[in-house]
């Protein structure tokens, strides 16, 4: 089973436990990999209901075999691990998720259970909408914003405080109150969102300029807050609705109502117009329809409302699982469906060669958005569903990420149906296609197939790589159908005499993209690393290439041994490096770029003596003197490593404010910890 494969299984059926096991071990392995896709790329690959009924199915078999149930399982985790690229932060209390439920039924049971552990016969709940953008956490100490950062996996989440900043509604100073002063010390929790008008306008700006479009809101908004660079958050106009309080010194709330009411008078924006006091569960079931009916009004997307208890002390007697409070409830909305004509099924080529159906609909009105094409994710699932061309078709927008075909209505076909061939060959180059025997993966074989050079030549000038400026997807396309380039290398060899001749390109525009791309000769080591898309190696594993072996001379003839003695490559990854490099034509196309000037060896850093050599260091909770991120950096230029993780092999502990487990740990461990200023000290005394 590939990683993009949906598992299913009829949990009902599952009768022994060694196929609980095996079913639990599939389900583990492939909502780990949507959880990688959605949190850590904020690109999934699979619908939310699509992903909410994986995650039931596994949360069954857990319950029916307790026993099977694993602390690392997904039921027990929230969100994805932190980028550690924009410095870390350890929650004061941990951000935990929400229980999300489709079913009356289920929001029933929920009441039920609050009633009976609070003995209450009526418990009064707070109804709020469920904005469906990123949680993120705001910490204020006297006033002042001092660290903002997203959830991440619930103990750990992202610096992510300069993109914050540029959020107009966040107020970087509370406002005084005369009868509510603002606490010396405040932590509380909101999420930033993109109202539709702005993420469309962003779309057709990215797609004027040659760049891939976002799938949704919240993947806009989720890729704005967690760049590395908060000029480009500040271009995209976020917003946020605050929604709770952790901790306010010098405050007790007695009710989230009163929280919720208590935040804007320090200045934040809480949606309060919408949020409503539900006594009992018949009100909080009528708010759900209400909203439910009144959600395409609304300027911003929501994915379904979220019931809380209102007294704080009964908050705390019905306390938490591992991933969510036991106190609230997600009552998400069904997802939205439309039926439509299925025109045809046409085969789209991907970077790696990978060949995935694309449905082709007569367009259709779902909740607002037009849709025209949907994903049929691969050629097993064609099948499976019995999905044929000129079929009546559910599609479906759930979770409102990409649209995909629920199935076929078998009553309205006529018999003019086509049944859809899986492609021997490869549409775009008409080479050989591989097709693995579940028919789940295909795959052209032709390393030169155009469509294949296509998403390569734009991976390799994305941001990640060349990081060339104004090179977007569609610029690349323009440019490899006028024949102007065939290969990484023919990039360099653009003029603006050839430029200038194509649609759309003045000589201004010409000589700048001329000047960006011979700027990018320059790109550090590592970028042309990413750049060249060796399988497996993502941006951190090519840094890490990079550093360890210095030199393209040097990664092209590196042995499988050699890799592996580096910590962080594992043997698929080594293998799959030592086959790229083994490759004739990567060795032809490193060739060229040599010649056309790149830069093919790491940075030397033997200006600053490596002090550091040998020493490992772990920076955790919030850093007020240092930048993380050039602490880090000044770590690695001294020949030292900065990680994420505690280990025996961890050196120095460097702990910041509220740190949590990581210091724990390394006081278990006996890892020596200094304060930010010991740090300094170290740096000057051995640097
Ligand atoms: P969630 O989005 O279902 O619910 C918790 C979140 O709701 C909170 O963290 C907060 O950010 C948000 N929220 C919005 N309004 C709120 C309010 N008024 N009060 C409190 N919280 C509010 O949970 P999650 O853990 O962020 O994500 C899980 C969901 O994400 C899944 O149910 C699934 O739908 C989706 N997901 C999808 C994929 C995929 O591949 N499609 C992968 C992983 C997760």
């Amino acid at each position: 089973m590939t990683q993009d494969t949906k598992p299913n299984f009829d949990v009902d059926k599952i009768k022994s436990k060694k196929n609980a096991k095996v079913a639990i071990k599939k389900l583990s392995d492939v909502i780990h990999h949507y959880n990688y896709r959605y949190y850590v790329l904020d690109s999934p690959v699979i619908t939310d209901s699509e992903y909410d009924n994986l995650l039931l199915q596994l949360q069954a078999l857990e319950e029916r075999y307790p026993d099977l149930k694993k602390t690392t399982s997904p039921t027990q985790q929230v969100g994805g691990e932190p980028r550690e690229e924009l410095g870390l932060v350890t929650h004061p209390i941990p951000m935990v998720s929400l229980k999300t439920v489709y079913d009356e039924a289920v929001v029933r049971s929920f009441d039920e259970t609050c009633q009976s552990e609070l003995g209450l016969s009526e418990v009064e709940y707070v109804a709020e909408l469920k904005f469906d953008g990123l949680a993120v956490e705001l910490v204020y100490e006297n006033g002042n914003l001092i660290v903002a950062s997203t959830r991440g996996d619930g103990t750990t989440g992202e610096n992510v405080t300069a993109n914050i900043r540029t959020i107009k509604e966040v107020p970087l100073v509370l406002m005084s109150h005369e009868d509510m002063p603002p606490p010396d010390s405040l932590v509380v929790r909101g999420e930033v969102y993109m109202s539709y008008a702005r993420f469309n306008e962003l779309n057709k700006k990215r797609e004027e300029e040659g760049e891939s479009r976002f799938a949704n809101p919240r993947n806009a908004a989720a890729g704005s807050i967690r760049q590395l660079d908060s000029t480009v958050t500040a271009k995209r106009t976020l917003q946020i609705f605050l929604y709770g309080v952790a901790e306010a010194s010098g405050y007790s709330f007695k009710t989230q109502w009163e929280a919720l009411h208590t935040l804007p008078k320090w200045g934040f924006k809480v949606n309060t117009a919408q949020a409503r006091i539900c006594k009992g569960i018949d009100d909080t079931l009528d708010y759900h329809r209400e909203v439910d009916e009144k959600r395409d009004d609304l300027p911003y997307e929501i994915d379904g409302v979220v019931f809380k208890v209102n007294s704080i002390a009964d908050q705390e007697r019905l306390g938490m699982r591992a991933r969510d409070p036991r106190w609230a409830i997600a009552y998400k909305f069904k997802a939205r469906q439309a039926t439509t004509q299925l025109l045809d099924i046409t085969v789209q080529v991907g970077r790696t060669g990978r060949l995935t159906p694309v449905a082709e609909l007569a367009t259709v009105n779902i909740g607002g958005v037009e849709v025209s094409r949907a994903s049929l994710h691969n050629f097993s699932e064609i099948e499976r569903k019995d999905i044929r061309i000129g079929d009546t078709v559910v599609v479906e927008r759930a979770g409102d990420v990409i649209p995909q075909v629920a199935g076929p209505i078998e009553a309205k076909r006529t018999g003019s149906e086509n049944v859809f061939k899986m492609p021997k060959s490869c549409p775009i180059c008409g080479g050989k296609v591989s097709i693995t025997s579940d028919k789940r993966l295909a795959t052209c074989m032709n390393s030169s197939c155009p469509a294949q050079i296509r998403r390569s030549i734009t991976h390799f000038v994305a941001r990640g790589g060349m990081n060339i400026e104004g090179f977007g997807h569609k610029r690349v396309e323009q440019i490899i159908d006028a024949g102007l380039i065939t290969s990484f290398a023919s990039i360099y060899f653009l003029t603006v005499d050839k430029l200038s001749g194509l649609e759309r390109f003045g000589e201004r525009s010409a000589q700048g993209l001329v000047d960006e791309i011979a700027k990018s000769k320059d790109q550090p080591f590592h970028r042309l690393l990413f750049g060249l898309g060796i399988p497996l190696v993502g941006s951190q594993t090519a840094k890490v290439l990079a550093r360890e072996f210095g030199s393209m001379e040097k990664l092209m003839e590196v042995q499988l041994l050699e890799l592996l003695k580096v910590d962080t490559i594992g043997p698929e990854v080594a293998q799959s490096i030592v086959q790229f490099f083994a490759d004739e034509n990567v060795r032809n196309t490193i060739s060229e770029l040599a010649l056309a000037g790149l830069t093919m060896t790491a940075e030397k850093e033997s200006s600053t003596e490596q002090t550091f050599s040998g020493m490992t260091f772990v920076f955790t909770g919030t850093l007020t003197k240092l930048n993380r991120n050039e602490a880090a950096s000044l770590v690695e230029k001294m020949g030292g490593k900065s990680s994420s993780s505690v280990s025996k092999k961890t050196t120095y502990v460097i702990a910041g404010l509220g740190a949590g487990s990581k210091l724990k740990k390394a006081q278990q461990l006996g890892v020596t910890v200094l304060t930010e200023d010991e740090f300094a000290e170290l740096v000057k005394t051995l640097g």
